[in-house]
């Protein structure tokens, strides 16, 4: 990637990190996914109780090997029973720290999440103490309708084959929504496996600086 690239990346950032912080999340921006491992690391108290949601940023990033290093009480799903994992949904809203990825980030200052079992959107909006929120360059957008379309056209389509859900997307590489020229933010396939089935805008927070927005200046996760 070009250095003119960056720099134009950069001040798309810049932006975005000023909206969030008028919505009263605190932004940082990281150069790379290096910075950004950095930046978790220093925000999270050895011991604290961390929980976190499905997520291919924070594998990316190595934050999902930090977790798992024994330094945290790490509320770990892998391995475990559904019945286990249904219980450590309900324990993360009493975590010092969640952390997660957004599906979308717009330049207003707004995350846009959709999600299936919605254990990631409700930690997102009450419960753990802080949240951390690690996003890509690559997930900011202009504005919420632009999110409702990555979400449609990107994000879910590659998460439905990460997570192997048999749905319109995973077979055609977008939302049955667009093929069918349907244009709501809820629209979409009528699939068992739907992973589409609550759709979160996080606007401006009453409790400042809970959620803190890491904008990596790389291309990271979808
Ligand atoms: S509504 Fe269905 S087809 Fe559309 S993105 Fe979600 S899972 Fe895929």
């Amino acid at each position: 990637m070009s250095e003119q690239l960056d720099m134009i990346y950069r001040k798309m950032l810049e932006r975005t990190a000023e909206a969030l912080k008028a919505n009263n999340m605190l932004p940082y921006i990281a150069e790379t996914k290096e910075e950004a491992l950095s930046l978790v690391k220093g925000s999270i108290a050895e011991g604290a109780t961390v929980s976190c949601g499905g997520s291919v940023t924070l594998a990316e990033t190595g934050i999902m090997e930090l977790l798992r290093s024994g330094k945290y009480n790490f509320l770990d799903r892998e391995g475990k029973t559904p019945e286990e994992v249904q219980k450590i949904y309900r324990e993360a809203f009493s975590a010092d720290v969640y952390l997660t990825s957004s599906n979308a980030v717009t330049e207003n200052g707004e995350l846009y999440n959709v999600d299936g079992n919605s254990n990631r959107v409700a930690a997102i909006c009450f419960g753990p103490a802080s949240v951390i929120v690690v996003v890509g360059r690559n997930k900011v957008v202009r504005t919420l309708d632009d999110a409702i379309l990555r979400v449609k056209r990107m994000a879910a389509p590659a998460n439905a084959a990460r997570l192997g859900c048999e749905t319109y997307c995973l077979s055609k590489g977008e939302c049955m929504a667009l093929a069918s020229g349907a244009s709501g933010m809820t629209e979409g396939c009528r699939s068992k496996a739907r992973i589409c089935c609550s759709y979160v805008v996080t606007a401006q927070q009453r409790i400042k600086d809970r959620i803190k927005v890491i904008l990596v200046n790389e291309d990271i996760g979808f």
